[in-house]
């Protein structure tokens, strides 16, 4: 939402999902009306009335080693706003293969959030960056999703787009943000790389 009110120019938006009721409390672009309805469809839909100009392609697949890089080469950012880290890994793949472009990393697990911004082949991959640390407290059993922590780390995860676009600023490169929603608590940890990444040493000649 933020990043079409700020006329990014062009958006691709990839989800083979229908809309949940339990989407509701954190996806603000849906309502109780468009459960069972795509996503990506309804999305598009309450984006463009927010900004018209901005050219949206909606895309109603899931994001597969088949078909990642093709739905990704050509973007200047990828914004990882994933539900879970399989897709992650398939994302990060497809990035450090293609060595472009740079992916904003965020993810929301109970109370707390984490985000970072990639570029393939100079920072640590998604890949790395798990084994430096996975997500924060990590919560057993039943660990609702608290709203308005997705909408903090969706909206740094914005802001560092428009960073990355604009080149105004200090991406978050080499760092990983920590978000205590429940403390209220913001860390920052330097992040750098891993001897012998799997992926980066498959895809990449040189570091
Ligand atoms: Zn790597």
């Amino acid at each position: 939402m933020y990043l079409v009110g700020a006329g990014v120019g062009e958006l691709t938006i990839i989800d083979y999902d229908t809309v949940n009721l339990t989407d509701l409390h954190r996806q603000l672009l849906y309502r109780e009306e468009d459960v069972g309805k795509p996503k990506v469809e309804v999305a598009a839909r309450r984006l463009h009335d927010i900004n018209s100009t901005v050219k949206l392609r909606p895309v109603n697949e899931a994001l597969t080693s088949e078909n990642a890089e093709e739905i990704i080469k050509d973007a200047d950012v990828v914004v990882d706003a994933l539900d879970n880290w399989m897709s992650r890994q398939v994302l990060n793949e497809a990035i450090v293969k293609l060595r472009k472009p740079p992916l904003v990393h965020g993810a929301v697990n109970g109370w707390y959030g984490q985000v970072s911004t990639i570029i393939p082949g100079k920072t640590p991959c998604l890949y790395e960056l798990v084994q430096v640390r996975s997500l924060p407290p990590q919560c057993v059993g039943y660990c609702p999703v608290v709203g308005p922590v997705v909408g903090v780390v969706a909206s740094i995860e914005a802001t560092e787009v428009i960073k990355l676009i604009t080149g105004i600023g200090e991406p978050l490169i080499n760092k990983l943000l920590i978000i205590d929603g429940k403390n209220w608590v913001i860390d920052e940890i330097k992040l750098s790389r891993v001897e012998n990444c799997p992926v980066c040493s498959r895809y990449l000649k040189e570091k």
